[in-house]
């Protein structure tokens, strides 16, 4: 049974995946604290006791820390675009594992030794096993997915000697938005495929590019795990209460375990969106593998996740809604 007086502090809880972790969170009864720079994205909704803060404003953020003493930190904040990690490298270092660096230490000033961290399928690289087991070597092929290789190597080493309990979470291809309407997707220059798509069947980008056509799948296009956004929160949620009941350390998959490919997204989302729109296919975008998909059996027999939305065609449609209703204002 949940603690309901538990508190939760979120970084980057205004962004994707934290705005609907936090909307659940609060709905389960726990008190969320949002630390937030809100930028690249923001919400325009907060669940949470809001803090507009980046977290290389260390002393900011031990303030924080000192005030709010939360019981546990989800920590969401982080550079996500594969392609932009190769371009700017250096950006996504000093992001990604500096300020994780800076946040574990102002925990550590605090006393607080929880922590679920958001990592990704960008470690695995291009897995020789598919679907791809925790188990499976780690050596990614982007800087993005070095990153998220860094602050696990840092997180199981401090586990060893007990400076930490985490879990930490692996994303597959997160997509979806709340099916109640009120959350969703905020970038301002999406890179990822279906919000892409959304945006070009909208007719805000012209036309969608397909990257590679020769890759070693059925229809020569990679293929990925989508997951909606809402059953990534409720992995959360359970992995927090498992953390803070068990204090056992975990890394865990959060997928399907089934995968679909560019065009079948393509073609899912002409469906759902009914509007034919203009596809161009163009040469590989480099960092990219060619298939992800999940081995979930770890996710689902430790904390019993059972997954709600598995339909691609129902998160494109969430996603499709939530597209349509930023237009209104
Ligand atoms: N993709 C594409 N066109 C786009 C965006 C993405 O063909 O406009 C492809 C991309 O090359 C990859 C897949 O769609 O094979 C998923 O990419 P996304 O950026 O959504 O997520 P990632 O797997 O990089 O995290």
């Amino acid at each position: 049974m949940a603690n309901l007086k538990t508190k939760v502090l979120l970084t980057g809880g205004a962004g994707y995946i934290g705005s609907h972790t936090a909307k659940l969170l609060t709905k389960h009864g726990y008190e969320v604290i949002i630390i937030d720079s809100l930028f690249p994205s923001q919400s325009k909704k907060f669940y949470g006791n809001f803090y507009k803060l980046d977290l290389a404003e260390e002393e900011k953020v031990l303030e924080v820390l000192r005030k709010e003493k939360p019981e546990i930190v989800l920590h969401f904040a982080a550079f996500i675009s594969v392609p932009e990690s190769i371009e700017k490298p250096f950006l996504y270092y000093e992001n990604n594992v500096g300020n994780t660096i800076k946040l574990l230490s102002a925990m550590k000033k605090v006393g607080i030794k929880n922590f679920i961290f958001s990592s990704s399928a960008a470690v695995y690289g291009i897995p020789d096993i598919i679907p791809v087991p925790e188990t499976a070597e780690l050596k990614p092929i982007n800087p993005y997915g070095e990153t998220k290789v860094m602050v696990e190597k840092i997180l199981r080493d401090m586990a060893r000697v007990k400076e930490i309990n985490y879990v930490s979470l692996r994303y597959f291809n997160v997509a979806g938005a709340d099916p109640e309407g009120e959350l969703g997707p905020t970038y301002k220059q999406p890179t990822h495929l279906i919000i892409r798509a959304l945006k070009v069947a909208k007719g805000e980008i012209p036309y969608l590019e397909i990257y590679g056509t020769d890759y070693p799948t059925p229809d020569g296009t990679c293929i990925r795990d989508y997951i909606h956004v809402m059953d990534l929160a409720e992995a959360h949620i359970l992995a927090m209460e498992y953390l803070l009941s068990k204090r056992e350390n975990l890394v865990l998959n959060c997928g399907y375990g089934r995968g679909f490919s560019v065009r079948e997204v393509v073609s899912t989302v002409k469906k759902v969106t009914g509007v034919d729109f203009k596809v161009i296919e163009t040469s590989r975008r480099p960092g990219d593998p060619p298939i992800l998909i999940a081995d979930n059996t770890k996710i689902k027999e430790i904390l019993k996740w059972r997954p709600k939305y598995n339909s691609l065609e129902d998160i494109i449609k969430d996603t499709w809604q939530w597209e349509l209703k930023q237009n209104e204002n």
